[in-house]
């Protein structure tokens, strides 16, 4: 138990999730000061409601500890390296994320309980997941909600008036990295591939940080079997006695194993006979869209429901009633027999390896910053289905470089990038000008085969993060999909 009163706690970051700490410690009667690196405009008015509550404030220096600072605790985006968790480290103080401080601090339910949790982490797919996962609890009539690293703060979740029956949780890997105490009831990683490598310093301290989610687990550790990094995490991890590890496959469900059987999703571990009966959660159809690596999401989501007690029935329905979020394979137009795909989620080499494996014939628009990945497997793996690539932003070269090595008959065309003068929209309505001229050439190539194949897709897919040209992947998604509406409406 923390003696909250007059304790002296620092909050790095002044963002959704260290304004909601703040709040949450301050109404504890902690002595907090919220501490950020930035002192412009739009901080300074996120701050000031907090000085009302007696919070102090420190703008402009997120790198030394206030005197006296007796816990730290970090928004996801500080880095583990930063100077001012260095400095607590070597203090003795410790240091909290936001989801160890939102575990301490769980309100319980009325009958002395405390709300279950569903965590689920991996490289790609997590949003997905988590609200395919809520849906699914919806389905079975709780009360729940998608919250952590998806918009809605852990700790505003824990915190609720009313409080809710059990919670499906995205955590990131920055998250998880300082998470100690948490002791889901299941929780799932769906698949580990390089990303974020600057800020963990390696893929080592990377694939470590998400196997935290394992750690403390009670009633299942949800792995991929296709993945082996994180059936190794399960292994590797400490957990209470009689946690089991369940497997997902898209293949037929081995025992312990929710898989696909004939176009079923079969459930074959949380069933009473496990040798020889399965339990039916729906059709793959009723997973939208139904491209393989969403199918995975959704019998991994599939299996953290089950774990806790969702009958079938609702775990389909839930499907059924979840929608995609935007800018995740949204289809925008067809254009001419072109389809125009925007997946500006896709923002590592992992993501846009799902999407493209999702189509035939495709002209790729790709690039932005590479945040240290390499995109030699990418693209191999994709070289086949490639009819052309448009390249932007600051890391294009290095796309351009894994192409030529590996995919050197792919007409590439380069836009450009910052540095060039170019503002994002105008790169994207480049990109968009020519990726159809690529995709028309190859539809007219094609002829009339084409006409019983798939149609030929421009998809953004940029395996790369946006900030270098757009304030957001979100931004860039909704360029794409103007320049793609304009052209459609400029051809009649
Ligand atoms: P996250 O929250 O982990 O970023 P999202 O659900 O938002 O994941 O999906 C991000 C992108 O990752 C999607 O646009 C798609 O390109 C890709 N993706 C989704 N699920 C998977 C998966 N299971 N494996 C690989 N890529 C995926």
């Amino acid at each position: 138990v923390v003696p909250w009163r007059g304790l002296r706690v620092c909050i790095v970051g002044a963002r959704v999730v260290g304004i909601s700490a703040a709040h949450a410690v301050r109404a504890l009667g902690a002595e907090v000061t919220l501490v950020d690196r930035g002192d412009d405009a739009t901080t300074s008015e996120r701050v000031a409601p907090l000085y009302a509550e007696g919070v102090r404030v420190r703008l402009g220096d997120d790198a030394t500890l206030p005197d006296g600072c007796e816990l730290l605790v970090v928004s996801p985006g500080i880095p583990p390296r930063a100077p001012i968790v260095a400095a607590a480290r070597k203090a003795g103080i410790p240091v909290w994320g936001d989801v160890e401080l939102a575990w301490r601090l769980r309100k319980p339910l009325p009958d002395g309980s405390y709300a279950p949790w569903l965590p689920i982490t991996g490289t790609n797919g997590k949003t997905t997941a988590v609200r395919m996962l809520a849906a699914m609890l919806g389905a079975a009539g709780k009360r729940t909600v998608a919250c952590g690293n998806i918009g809605l703060p852990i700790l505003d979740a824990v915190l609720a008036q009313d409080p809710y029956d059990v919670l499906a949780i995205e955590l990131s890997s920055f998250q998880l990295h300082w998470t100690e105490s948490m002791s889901p009831l299941a929780s799932a990683v769906l698949n580990v591939a390089p990303d974020h490598i600057d800020w963990h310093g390696s893929l080592g301290d990377y694939t470590r940080a998400k196997g935290r989610i394992y750690e403390n687990c009670q009633v299942a550790c949800v792995y991929n079997v296709a993945d082996d990094v994180t059936r190794e995490l399960v292994e590797d991890a400490e957990v209470v006695e009689g946690c089991r590890a369940i497997g997902f496959t898209l293949g037929a469900p081995g025992l312990s194993m929710l898989g696909v059987v004939d176009g079923i999703l079969a459930d074959r571990a949380f069933v009473e006979d496990r040798q020889r009966t399965a339990a039916e959660l729906g059709t793959i159809y009723d997973v939208e869209p139904h491209a393989p690596h969403n199918i995975a999401n959704a019998l991994a989501a599939g299996a953290l429901a089950r774990a806790y007690g969702v009958p079938p029935a609702a775990v389909r329905d839930g499907l059924r009633a979840f929608r995609p979020d935007p800018h995740r394979i949204a289809f925008v137009a067809s254009i001419d027999g072109v389809d125009f795909v925007d997946d500006s989620k896709a923002t590592n080499p992992h993501a846009a390896a799902a999407s493209l494996a999702a189509y035939e014939d495709v002209v790729w628009i790709a690039g932005g910053l590479a945040k240290g990945a390499t995109f030699d497997d990418l693209v191999a793996g994709a070289a086949r289905r490639l009819r052309g690539a448009v390249l932007l932003g600051a890391d294009r070269s290095l796309i351009a470089r894994a192409l030529a090595r590996h995919a050197p008959d792919v007409p590439v065309v380069d836009i450009g990038g910052a540095q060039d003068g170019l503002t994002g929209a105008r790169a994207i309505e480049r990109a968009v000008e020519a990726a159809s001229r690529l995709a028309a050439g190859k539809a007219a190539a094609l002829g009339d085969a084409a006409a019983d194949t798939a149609p030929v897709t421009v998809l953004l897919a940029p395996a790369c993060a946006s900030m270098d040209l757009f304030v957001s992947y979100g931004e860039r998604g909704d360029l794409f999909a103007r320049a793609v509406r304009e052209r459609k409406a400029a051809r009649g």
